[in-house]
């Protein structure tokens, strides 16, 4: 496993968290022997840390599923545990007599393992639903990019709804584009040669067909790639240049542009994009 430290100081996007999905995995399937919460603390905003704790102690988890940037673990007793990393948040394994410490907010004990979930910053979530069936916060996400139904027409009239926002930011949309964040929406318009800045309305049908090609792709690759195994992009992605200090295009090496498109950061190439 390779975490390089650009790569794991980033804000999770759909293939980091699917990696942070699978930290848990080596738990399913056997009981959580004790749960420990930090139940007042930020992180558990509008959920019952206390009836997560005492519904949890005692039941195994079942499965975990992935949606955008979000986690749901189900767990034997109807119970159901929904995570959101935020900025800085991680779930990892370890021993079973695992400490909590101070950012250690979600501990689940079991007899050979603990799972852990830690987040310094807090901007991550932790929510809870005992009820037979998926929680109302998990029902109605919109289709998974790397889904069927995530189509032309899906991709179009989302688009259209959204015609006088810059590309870029349309893209940073979670009920448009779930799990894509900034690092994946300059890596996307750079594939596609179009200017993160320009318009919707502005687009041509040529740009548009371009830009969802390249949303598939990248996110396809990225799972096939940093989502399996943490290991890096493919080394001609823009995202290696992206932050360096005179970072270049790959195609042209030629230093990249940035400013601040929708709130955040962004790198483009001015050869590339039009
Ligand atoms: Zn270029």
């Amino acid at each position: 496993m390779h975490l390089s430290p650009q790569l794991f100081s980033r804000m999770p996007e759909l293939a980091e968290v699917e990696w942070f999905r699978k930290r848990w995995e080596p738990g399913i399937g056997h009981k959580i022997v004790e749960a420990k919460a930090h139940s007042r603390k930020y992180v558990f905003r509008g959920t019952d840390g206390e009836s997560l704790r005492r519904n949890l102690t005692g039941q195994k988890p079942l499965r975990s599923k992935r949606s955008g940037k979000q986690m749901l673990f189900e767990f034997s007793g109807d119970n159901w545990l929904g995570i959101h990393l935020g900025m800085t948040g991680k779930t990892h394994i370890e021993s079973p007599n695992f400490q909590p410490g101070k950012h250690d907010h979600l501990v689940l004990g079991q007899r050979d393992r603990s799972m852990v979930f830690t987040d310094p910053r807090q901007l991550g979530q932790v929510r809870f639903h005992h009820g037979k069936g998926e929680p109302d916060w998990w029902k109605d996400r919109p289709p998974e990019i790397n889904s069927r139904n995530f189509d032309r027409k899906f991709f179009d009239e989302f688009l259209d709804r959204h015609s006088k926002a810059p590309i870029k930011a349309a893209l940073l949309m979670q009920n448009g584009f779930p799990g894509i964040g900034n690092w994946m929406a300059d890596e996307i318009l750079w594939r596609a040669k179009v200017l993160p800045s320009k318009r919707i309305r502005k687009l041509s049908p040529r740009e548009r067909s371009a830009i969802f090609r390249a949303t598939k792709w990248v996110v396809r690759r990225s799972l096939e790639t940093l989502g399996q195994d943490f290991s890096d992009p493919p080394k001609n992605w823009l995202i290696h240049q992206k932050w360096k200090r005179g970072g270049i295009c790959p195609i042209h090496r030629t230093p990249l542009k940035h400013a601040t498109v929708a709130g955040r950061t962004t790198a483009w190439c001015s050869a590339c994009q039009h």
